[in-house]
């Protein structure tokens, strides 16, 4: 990974290119804190970017290439992009202009075909101030949020919808985007977690781009989320199979992420399941990991099961027991992390259901129903789930509850906002489990 400021001068040449390049198409896919071109080009292509200021351009010359169509211009509200153009160049080379709205950084790589797309030059735009702006400000959200001392938290739940901008996921047969109709049933599921009292989701992807599988765990942990959910939906080449699936991390992918964390141990400054690995020796070190890792799965196993008996209620399942595969996204050590593929887009019929807000939403709700059951019996401690209520009968002091829930008084008053011990016939309070300090 490289970045460079938009000031200095680069060049990248990889082998000989004799074959005049085509540009045939570009896409715009704008992210909050960044927006990344894509060229789709007919082969690797030797390329030189600089930039000019006032006004703030970005150049990009190409080796022997050429433009095959008219390009398309971004969106006008682009925050960082104003628009498109391209001329040519010495005669065999093309030259194509960003005009930018202001100086940021960039990092430009060449993409390898894959099932969807040929060879792609990428450009990503970016500004480091602004990104820094952002994390700050959720951190201080989250910090507000979870340091009330006298509240007791929602359990955070992260929702993460699969692919998303240049990786378009599975395609259904009549040409359904996977990361389209998984960001609606995202978003729905968000909606109804939001609903719930004592439950909260955050979307990791909350439009049409692109974020690194590693970013999609970083960000659940900057929101210091309980759970992690990704939502896919699956392909295969029979187009029969259907069905939902529901995975949890692979032993191989636990083991390969602890090595990772263990040989990265001294620098970061990450904390696993509340602890510190840096300074702690190797041994140490690997067990607190594991132990953590070892919790997290678990758990993950239990609430896939909670989801998979909700899924049962809406269509077939595919797997009836809880799957295993070295996922990237799900190796957070110390977040319980699930995978649903919601069902396979491959399938005429699913492809269908799949497209169908009203399918979505029972899915959603299906889902729903599985958190809950799940956080019924795993509630966080010093969470609103983790509480009890308990309406005060006569004769009942707040010394006795104390004693019958095995809670100090000054807990019940502190969860309760009580200023003194009075509490009176009637009264509903909230009885938190004991964290035995
Ligand atoms: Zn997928």
């Amino acid at each position: 990974m490289r970045f460079i400021l938009l000031n200095c001068l680069i060049f990248f040449s990889t082998s000989v290119f004799a074959k005049t390049v085509t540009v045939d198409n570009v896409r715009v896919w704008a992210a909050p804190d960044s927006t990344r071109v894509v060229f789709d080009v007919s082969g690797p292509v030797k390329h030189k970017l600089f930039s000019l200021n006032k006004p703030h351009r970005a150049v990009i010359d190409l080796k022997n290439a050429t433009l095959k169509k008219n390009t398309t211009q971004p969106k006008a509200l682009d925050k960082y992009l104003k628009g498109i153009r391209s001329g040519a160049r010495n005669k065999n080379d093309l030259r194509i202009v960003l005009d930018l709205k202001k100086q940021i950084k960039y990092k430009i790589f060449q993409l390898q075909p894959n099932k969807h797309y040929g060879h792609r030059l990428v450009i990503d735009l970016f500004d480091a101030e602004i990104r820094q702006v952002k994390k700050e400000q959720t951190r201080k959200e989250i910090k507000k949020e979870t340091q009330q001392p006298d509240k007791l938290r929602d359990v955070i739940i992260a929702i993460d919808a699969g692919h998303g901008g240049d990786d378009p996921g599975a395609i259904g047969p009549s040409g359904i985007y996977e990361k389209d109709v998984v960001l609606k049933l995202a978003k729905n599921l968000a909606k109804d977690i939001n609903k719930e009292r004592g439950m909260r989701a955050v979307l990791i992807r909350k439009d049409d781009y692109y974020i690194k599988l590693r970013n999609r765990i970083e960000k659940a942990r900057e929101y210091k989320a309980d759970l992690f959910i990704s939502i896919h939906a699956d392909a295969f080449r029979d187009p029969k199979v259907r069905g939902s699936s529901v995975y949890v991390l692979s032993k191989r992918g636990a083991s390969s992420e602890a090595a990772k964390w263990l040989a990265e141990k001294e620098n970061s400054s990450d904390l696993v399941g509340g602890v510190s690995l840096e300074g702690k020796d190797d041994l140490v070190a690997s067990v607190l990991l594991d132990l953590s890792q070892t919790a997290s799965l678990e758990a993950s196993i239990d609430v896939s099961t909670h989801i998979i008996n909700g899924l049962r209620k809406v269509g077939k399942v595919h797997k009836r027991s809880v799957q295993s595969a070295p996922f990237a996204v799900l190796k957070s050590p110390d977040i319980p992390s699930v995978l649903i593929e919601t069902g396979f887009i491959s399938n005429p019929t699913e492809e269908k259901k799949l497209s169908d807000h009203k399918y979505r939403k029972k899915m959603s709700n299906a889902i729903l129903i599985g958190l809950k059951g799940y956080f019924r019996d795993f509630a966080p401690e010093g969470s609103l789930l983790s509480s009890r209520k308990h309406i005060i009968e006569r004769g009942e002091t707040l010394s006795t509850i104390a004693q019958q829930y095995r809670v100090s008084p000054n807990m019940l008053k502190k969860y309760n906002s009580l200023k003194g011990d009075f509490v009176r016939a009637g009264q509903t309070i909230i009885i938190p489990r004991d964290s035995g300090t």
